[in-house]
């Protein structure tokens, strides 16, 4: 069994930790302002909850802490998310296979009463001495695979495969929705998952940000925090999954 443990990060702790603080043996809650741990065990082997609270800044402070602090053998990033296409619905699951910021634009040169078109502005990731483009995070491919090994355990929709996209943005304007999900394929968006994959990755740790889809904008399917539990039930699948795998 691996020594280090498995971190599990969420931003809402009522609607995306509750299940998981019920289902693992708690031993120590570490109040770092910042974001919170929760030092636990599974069957023998140790995990840390981390409540980061909402958005990337939280999220990215909380990766960094909890990797110095704990030196995790891999992060799982789950929590709820809201759907970008037609076919994704209320309680399917998406696992993130990439992952790309879609707060970091860069807009057309417009001349003043030109106006603003969200839609003509691109993603772009901004690096010193490189051309600003968009740069993907990549989830862990074991972690994909184990997810792959238990995808049928998860009865309350379908699970889907792809690219999320990720930012300080909640959209509910249907055309950039629609416009996002066909210029960059993601399948869903939520507010943490960019800054944990991209610290993660910097850090060389496995990562994977897998989300439950709480609401559909497109389909006027309505935000339920509800959803979280089932997913909470996967993740602890997963964990299993990824230990015995470990082995
Ligand atoms: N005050 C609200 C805040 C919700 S923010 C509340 O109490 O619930 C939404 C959270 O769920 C974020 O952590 C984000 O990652 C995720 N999320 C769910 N649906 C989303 C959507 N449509 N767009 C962006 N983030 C979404």
């Amino acid at each position: 069994m691996p020594k280090q443990p498995i971190m599990i990060m969420a931003a809402m702790e009522d609607a995306e930790l509750d299940t998981l603080k019920k289902e693992v043996n708690l031993l120590k809650e570490v109040d770092e302002k910042v974001c919170k741990f929760y030092e636990a065990e599974l069957n023998g082997y140790q995990i840390i909850l981390c409540c980061s609270k909402i958005g990337c800044i939280q999220a990215a402070a909380a990766t960094m802490l909890g990797i110095m602090k704990y030196n995790p053998i891999a992060i799982i990033n789950e929590g709820l998310a809201g759907a970008m296409g037609r076919n994704i619905h209320k309680n399917d699951l998406v696992v993130g296979t990439e992952i790309i910021n879609i707060h970091s634009v860069k807009t057309p040169n417009r001349k003043e009463n030109e106006g603003v078109d969200a839609n003509s502005w691109d993603l772009v990731t901004f690096i010193r001495g490189e051309e600003d483009k968009l740069k993907v995070e990549k989830a862990d491919k074991v972690l994909v695979e184990c997810t792959k090994n238990i995808e049928k355990e998860y009865t309350k929709g379908h699970v889907f495969y792809g690219r999320i996209g990720s930012g300080d943005i909640w959209n509910n304007e249907i055309d950039r929705i629609l416009h996002l999900n066909e210029t960059y394929k993601t399948l869903c968006e939520e507010m943490e998952g960019i800054a944990i994959c991209q610290i993660a990755n910097q850090f060389h740790v496995p990562v994977l940000d897998i989300r439950v889809i709480s609401d559909n904008a497109i389909l006027e399917e309505e935000y339920d925090t509800s959803v979280g539990k089932e997913l909470q039930y996967f993740v602890i699948k997963l964990i299993k999954e990824y230990i015995a795998n470990k082995k």
